[in-house]
């Protein structure tokens, strides 16, 4: 008998996109499988391995029985190590019970949508965003209001515009500060003014999402909940994947009001329990331990911005932004729509990647994904040597172009 399997699926799945980042990853690692040398800018994840001592803090933790459950918001230790870090580095005081670990920092923002989202609320999602936002925002039945900003103004919006967008339906405002895809960094200035007009709307939140905080080239992070506007009204997120290059152990957390903290628990404990023990553990000393190779890795990652940024803009039409942080770099490529290669006319941002995958075979993900129908985003998490090819081969299928 043949089943119908959409008759089977929820609307959930079957409305929710596919996350844009991970299947071109995976495109990508097909390729590869066929014998083609693909370079793959695709997927947001340093190349570089977890630092040494974190490691092995996990290895011994293992040795000394973190082999259990650990109580659902996370291990004392790690969330004593939280409290500390938000305090030395964000100027940012929380309890113990203000504090969640989660399975990555993607499960963080999914437990505080579960948490605050009915149908029909709104959350401000600052565009270009992460591609995962919206979808996250959706599953939960609430509408992603997209604001978004170009890249004449470096891809950021004004605290006026926040304001313009706010409704009596508006419940979250969500946004990255270094910014995936663009790069881009909020000032204190932007940040504060930000937090203003948020503070004067006390029931709405903001989601301040901060994986990229050890990746910022300005040399200064800043964290919007620290403003006492929105202090009450902030839940910090961030996590392990990034700034530790640590993407494969899934551990992220938050710190935000004890409510918020106490929701995102009690969704967590029907749906995972909690993160991994040994992981814990060693993600408690990677950040009590010095910080020497999470800095050195951030200044690998600013080099390779300053070559890309000067590769990228030597091609004609391609328009670039200077990253101030995160590993990516989104150029507007859209001086492109309309022209044609042998195969295919490039209409936009989507074709244009396809084309540079088949092409090129150097994997990038469509602006699209991100809101941002302009751009492509290519992650420089990548050596130099595969960047110089990768744009190498990107310049040159470009000239293909007519
Ligand atoms: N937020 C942003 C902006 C990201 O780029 C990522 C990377 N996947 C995440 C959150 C989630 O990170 P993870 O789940 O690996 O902690
Ligand atoms: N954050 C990374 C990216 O944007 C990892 C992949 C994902 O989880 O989306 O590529």
């Amino acid at each position: 008998m043949l089943i119908d399997v959409n008759a089977i699926l929820s609307d959930r799945v079957l409305t929710m996109e596919e996350s844009a980042t991970l299947k071109m990853a995976q495109l990508a690692r097909d390729l590869a499988a066929k014998g083609h040398k693909v370079i793959n800018l695709s997927i947001g994840e340093p190349d570089f391995d977890t630092p040494e001592h974190i490691k092995e803090a996990a290895k011994k933790a293992l040795d000394q029985g973190f082999t259990k459950y650990t109580p659902v918001p996370g291990l004392v230790e790690l969330k004593k190590a939280i409290q500390m870090k938000f305090k030395r580095d964000n100027d940012l005081d929380f309890e113990l019970n203000q504090i969640v670990v989660s399975n990555g920092a993607k499960q963080t923002i999914s437990n505080i949508c579960h948490a605050i989202l009915n149908e029909g609320d709104e959350v401000i999602i600052l565009a270009p965003y992460w591609v995962s936002y919206s979808e996250m925002v959706k599953m939960v039945g609430g509408v992603p209001v997209i604001l978004k900003a170009g890249i004449e103004t470096d891809f950021k919006v004004t605290a006026q515009e926040v304001e313009e967008a706010i409704t009596n339906r508006t419940k979250a405002v969500l946004f990255s500060s270094p910014c995936n895809p663009t790069g881009s960094v909020y000032d204190y200035e932007e940040l504060k003014e930000i937090a203003e007009v948020i503070g004067q709307h006390p029931h709405i939140q903001i989601i301040s999402d901060e994986i990229y905080e050890y990746i910022n080239f300005t040399g200064k992070h800043v964290s919007i909940g620290a403003f006492d506007a929105v202090k009450e009204q902030t839940t910090t997120v961030n996590g392990f994947s990034k700034g530790f290059a640590m993407t494969g152990w899934r551990l992220g957390y938050m710190g935000g009001p004890k409510w918020m903290a106490d929701a995102c628990s009690k969704i967590q404990g029907q749906v995972t329990s909690g993160a991994t023990a040994f992981g814990q553990v060693a993600a408690a000393h990677a950040l009590t331990s010095d910080l020497t190779p999470t800095y050195k890795m951030c200044e690998a990652f600013q080099k390779r911005r300053d070559l890309v940024r000067d590769l990228l803009s030597q091609i004609p039409g391609f328009k670039v932004n200077n990253p101030q942080g995160a590993f990516y770099i989104f150029p507007d490529v859209s001086a492109y729509f309309g022209k044609s290669s042998a195969e295919m006319t490039i209409q936009n941002a989507d074709d244009l990647s396809e084309y540079l995958l088949a092409e090129a075979h150097v994997a990038v993900v469509s602006g699209s994904a991100f809101g941002a129908e302009d751009c492509i985003r290519l992650s420089f998490a990548a050596s130099e040597e595969e960047l110089k090819d990768a744009i190498s081969r990107i310049a040159n299928a470009m000239k293909s172009l007519k």
